[in-house]
């Protein structure tokens, strides 16, 4: 049984009902808030797994306590939504909220989309858990790394190979940087991809494996024989040295 906490912050009393009693019926626990305002202490005192967050609320709309909870807690925000415009605002202007679904759905989709989050942020946690102490935060000090022709220079942000400037575009820069501040540390896709895309990632960790080949492309001589960023199989990847 899965005991992971779903908060749900919705209003129409039938609706609540029916997801309290889905997500129950699934051994999560549940708790509730009805309304805007009390969605947001109730999220801070209860510290759920997940958020299931109606837009259209009395008080304070989704949208207001979504991009609250984003700067507070990196929980996984799922929204309902009962218009097109909504959709276009959550995927537009970048709410934060990681999924969203339209009204009607079907309890089936849902109770699939919370499983699927739920797990992700599992897998994160224990991600870095494994990698303990070795994993250093992406705002450590400015720093340079020389790796023999490879230079990483933070505070130019720039990287450089056998003295050539590379045209990396921005998610490359950090991904390497990240890369060698863990240089020899196993680093999972899911941990790569919460501390150089944040929560706001589209496309998973398929967007991870592509901008690794990118940086393959540009730093290794023979990017299909890689040298210094190897494939951790069924795992992520690892910088050496
Ligand atoms: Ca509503």
């Amino acid at each position: 049984m899965d005991k992971s906490k779903v908060l749900i912050v919705e209003d129409e009393p039938t609706l609540l009902d029916t997801l309290k009693y889905s997500l129950r019926g699934q051994g999560y626990d549940v708790v509730t808030a009805t309304d805007g305002v009390q969605a947001l202490p109730t999220a801070r005192d209860e510290k759920p797994d997940l958020v299931i967050l109606d837009v259209m609320l009395p008080g304070l709309d989704g949208f207001e306590i979504c991009r609250i909870l984003r700067q507070e807690m990196s929980v996984p925000i799922l929204m309902l939504t009962a218009r097109d415009e909504e959709v276009d605002k959550i995927v537009g202007l970048e709410v934060g909220a990681d999924d969203y679904l339209t009204k009607p759905f079907s309890m089936r989709e849902l109770l699939a989309r919370v499983k699927a989050h739920l797990r992700r942020v599992r897998l994160l946690r224990e991600e870095m858990e494994n990698a303990g102490q070795a994993v250093q935060a992406a705002s450590e000090k400015d720093t340079v790394f020389s790796f023999g022709d490879l230079v990483i220079d933070e505070s130019r942000r720039e990287i450089r190979l056998d003295s050539e400037v590379l045209a990396l575009k921005p998610k490359e820069f950090e991904l390497l940087l990240f890369l060698a501040r863990n240089r020899g540390v196993a680093l999972g896709r899911s941990l790569i991809l919460e501390r150089v895309w944040g929560w706001d990632f589209a496309g998973g960790s398929r967007t991870v494996d592509v901008h690794i080949r990118w940086l393959r492309e540009k730093i290794e001589i023979d990017p299909a024989n890689p040298k210094r960023i190897l494939t951790i199989r069924g795992f992520g990847y690892r910088f050496d040295e």
